[in-house]
């Protein structure tokens, strides 16, 4: 397949979730819903069911009022909508995280309002790198795993695990290279979305291959035009309409520091003998995250060091309206900016925003300034 085939096939399951999961369950798969940000997909792909991702969608919001006051994020609001909507219909059971306060409310709200979908909690501890952090991780994934079996009717084995643990080391590698190919290749900021967007709704293999594909496709072909590189940072960064705004005011996306694209592929899980222990010592690794505690605060210097590497002279903060782990990071992460000589930029998103204006007119001042 050529380089547009590929893209096309990635635009296609990152703008129909809802055909890929009707996909899964007619070829008689069973799918579990994960929620942000570190969902153990691992284990739900070790034990046979298809990890299907839920970050809500660019929708108005009705029904979830009900359960939300409406200063609360509207990932959390929208992925409560659908599910309230039925839109998730055909999934065996939704795994949440507990990694911020919004999150916690979301699984104790869907007990109520989705009663036909479980809810399987996944509790991290806040002090994830000492040994009694990673037991409690290793306890939270046990609970998941009886969870996961009690309502799908799966089992869990140890020897599966390893080797999906292995398949989703081989992704996080692909995925890494495709950051690094995109930021030199000819590719719209829309069209590197797709790619981080479908993987959340394909299996981590069949994502995996034509990636791949893709790489050695971008490699071969054009270079990008122009030098006005940027460095993303935020939770989020999928809305049409924004990212248009970016590739209108021909401002390249270099690297990105997003919770729904690279954050998630930058750690791997260690080789060890017990696979789950692998696993939750992957977590305990993982830094530079606005939802992993860290009272030092290490991603700001992260952001700025990437910025470098990549050659980037901005940072763009696209900030989700309502989200307090990334509106604690904003100040110190200006400041570094400042001091580092990098222009920075903060852009509010939101699920229920179509409107761009302001941000196309920030990123037409930005171009300016690049
Ligand atoms: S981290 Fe932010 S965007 Fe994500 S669920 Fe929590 S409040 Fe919402």
């Amino acid at each position: 397949m050529g380089r547009n085939e590929l893209l096309a096939q990635l635009h296609e399951a990152a703008a129909s979730p809802k055909r890929q999961l009707e996909r899964y369950l007619a070829e008689g798969r069973k799918a579990v819903a994960v929620a942000p940000a570190y969902t153990p997909q691992e284990i739900v792909h070790s034990m046979g069911l298809v990890p299907m991702g839920v970050w809500g969608a660019d929708m108005e919001i009705s029904e979830a009022k009900k359960y939300y006051p409406a200063f609360i994020c509207s990932i959390m609001q929208t992925i409560l909508e659908l599910g309230i909507r039925g839109e998730y219909k055909g999934v065996s059971a939704i795994i949440i995280p507990s990694l911020c306060d919004s999150l916690k409310t979301l699984g104790q709200n869907w007990k109520y309002a989705v009663k036909d979908i479980p809810f399987i909690p996944m509790t991290y501890p806040q002090n994830r790198k000492p040994d009694y952090g990673v037991k409690f991780t290793m306890a939270g994934y046990e609970r998941v795993i009886r969870d996961l079996e009690a309502a799908t009717g799966a089992r869990f084995s140890k020897a599966a695990l390893k080797e999906s643990n292995r398949i989703y080391n081989e992704h996080n590698a692909v995925m890494r290279a495709f950051a690094e190919i995109a930021a030199e290749a000819d590719i719209t900021a829309a069209q590197r979305s797709d790619v981080f967007k479908s993987a959340w709704f394909m299996l981590p293999e069949e994502h995996t291959a034509v990636v791949r594909e893709l790489n050695e496709e971008l490699k071969r072909g054009p270079r990008a035009k122009g030098d006005r590189k940027v460095l993303v940072t935020g939770i989020l960064a999928d809305s049409p309409n924004l990212l248009r705004a970016f590739d209108e005011n021909g401002i390249r996306i270099a690297a990105d520091d997003v919770a729904h694209e690279s954050r998630q592929y930058r750690t791997d899980v260690p080789n060890l003998d017990d696979p789950l222990e692998a696993l939750a010592r992957k977590f305990s690794a993982m830094d530079n995250c606005s939802l992993l505690y860290d009272r030092d605060k290490k991603r700001i210097d992260y952001i700025v060091e990437q910025a470098r590497q990549h050659g980037a002279k901005g940072v763009i903060v696209l900030m989700t309206k309502f989200c307090d782990p990334e509106e604690f990071d904003y100040v110190p992460i200006k400041r570094a900016c400042d001091a580092a000589g990098l222009i920075s930029l903060n852009v509010e998103v939101d699920r229920q925003m179509v409107n761009y204006e302001q941000a196309n007119t920030m990123l037409q001042a930005l171009k300016e300034m690049l």
